[in-house]
């Protein structure tokens, strides 16, 4: 479970901050992605945004079971749809709400080599660019809840909290956005 980042859980200013545009798609971004990925593999989860682990600049990992990719300054050009997922977040440990989001986009952005890259992208892998720009934007999960949801959210975080403080190995490690 040793990797060079720590997931940084929500409480934590970073996660709130709007990140800046990569200005240099470069080897160290390329050696970064890389730390990301083991960090996210280790969790496990499918996606990682950079302010995840401190690092204020908008791209992110991911690998929905087709190899690990890296996306930066990621921009949604269109979305259309609604659909349904069981949304968890690694920033948020072990809770997951049903969220409604579109269900397809088409996001821009660039890759590892500098090369621009359209994705249109359908549910697992929509939802997945859907949370990880939220992350880009300071936006967390909590933020999407309706009224009730966020009440249980509230309660259960402060229990947790609680727990984390007196004891701060007892956090519950799964998952994240995970597969279905
Ligand atoms: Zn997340």
């Amino acid at each position: 479970m040793d990797s060079a980042y720590k997931v940084r859980i929500i409480g934590d200013p970073v996660l709130r901050r709007r990140a800046n545009e990569v200005t240099e798609i470069d080897g160290a971004l390329a050696a970064v992605t890389d730390e990301m990925l083991d960090t996210m593999y280790a969790e496990p989860g499918i996606g990682l945004a950079a302010p995840q682990v401190g690092i204020e600049q908008r791209f992110f990992v991911y690998d929905v079971g087709d190899g690990p990719e890296t996306l930066i300054n990621p921009v949604i050009m269109e979305s259309d749809g609604e659909w349904t997922y069981a949304e968890g977040c690694l920033s948020v440990p072990g809770l997951f709400w049903d969220l409604v989001r579109p269900k397809e986009i088409l996001i821009k952005g660039y890759d590892l080599t500098g090369e621009e890259v359209q994705i249109e992208a359908d549910e697992l892998l929509s939802r997945l660019f859907q949370h990880e720009m939220d992350h880009l934007n300071g936006v967390l999960l909590v933020d999407h809840l309706d009224e009730e949801q966020r009440k249980d959210a509230m309660k259960t975080l402060r229990q947790w909290q609680d727990n984390v403080e007196n004891d701060p190995d007892d956090i519950d490690p799964s998952l994240g956005l995970s597969l279905p």
